[in-house]
């Protein structure tokens, strides 16, 4: 069974009310009892002793799964580094929301990841790759009632291909699901779930989270350590 590791910063749900309300688990709690109808799941949080994302976890993880917002810059450096090596060496990446803006995707990604954005939208995702993996099985529109607006430009490299587009009632646009290879590693970043809407319990989104986590699994039977490649 494909391993699964589920990071998530627990900070709002653990501060705020209102959003522990709708994630009373932590949004690591709600992404954990989908994920592990199909995957073998562990889950980490930013307070472990190195966020919870050891060599021995990130060894043992198939495809990371990531939530953060609140503390990119606090996020260790040495961690940041230590994912990076692994997704080059073939573990996927499933990068959730806000953490567009974690220092690992900035690592990986390599542009400054900025976008426009607004609280209390609602927003239309349109699939935009039909034929691609991760949008099979998925209604077009998907209509988020309630959710930030993300709004182009979003300081992103070319993605391989944008599968999903998401239009916010005031107007805005946005790549909402966009795949990138990294080394050996393949990576999915996906918008929706904002932490004050309950996002992440709408089956579709569910699916199109599954559905990435299965694209993100190794392509090789071995990782291959960038470090480890002779120059000839
Ligand atoms: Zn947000």
């Amino acid at each position: 069974m494909l391993k699964v590791t589920i990071w998530n910063e627990y900070k709002h749900e653990r501060e705020y009310e209102n959003i522990r309300r709708v994630y009373p688990e932590g949004i690591h709690g709600c992404l954990s009892s989908f994920l592990k109808e199909d995957f073998m799941v562990r889950t980490a949080t930013f307070d472990m002793p190195e966020h919870g994302l050891t060599e021995e976890v990130l060894k043992d993880t198939d495809v990371l799964v990531i939530w953060s917002h609140a503390l990119q810059e606090e996020f260790s450096d040495e961690v940041a580094e230590r994912v990076r090596r692994h997704v080059l060496a073939g573990m996927g990446l499933v990068a959730l929301h806000s953490a567009h803006f974690s220092k690992i995707m900035k690592k990986l990604l390599g542009t400054s990841m900025t976008l426009k954005w607004r609280h209390g939208d609602s927003e239309k995702l349109w699939c935009t790759c039909p034929t691609h993996p991760i949008a099979q099985g998925i209604p077009s529109p998907i209509v988020i009632p309630q959710e930030e607006m993300y709004g182009e430009y979003f300081d992103i490299p070319k993605p391989d291909d944008v599968i999903f587009t998401g239009w916010f009632s005031g107007g805005e646009v946005f790549r909402s699901g966009c795949t990138f290879t990294r080394g050996y590693g393949k990576i999915f970043y996906f918008q929706p779930g904002h932490e004050e809407y309950p996002i992440y319990y709408m089956p579709q989104i569910q699916q199109i989270i599954k559905n990435g986590v299965r694209f993100c699994v190794p392509s090789v039977a071995e990782r291959i350590y960038p470090e480890c490649e002779e120059m000839k």
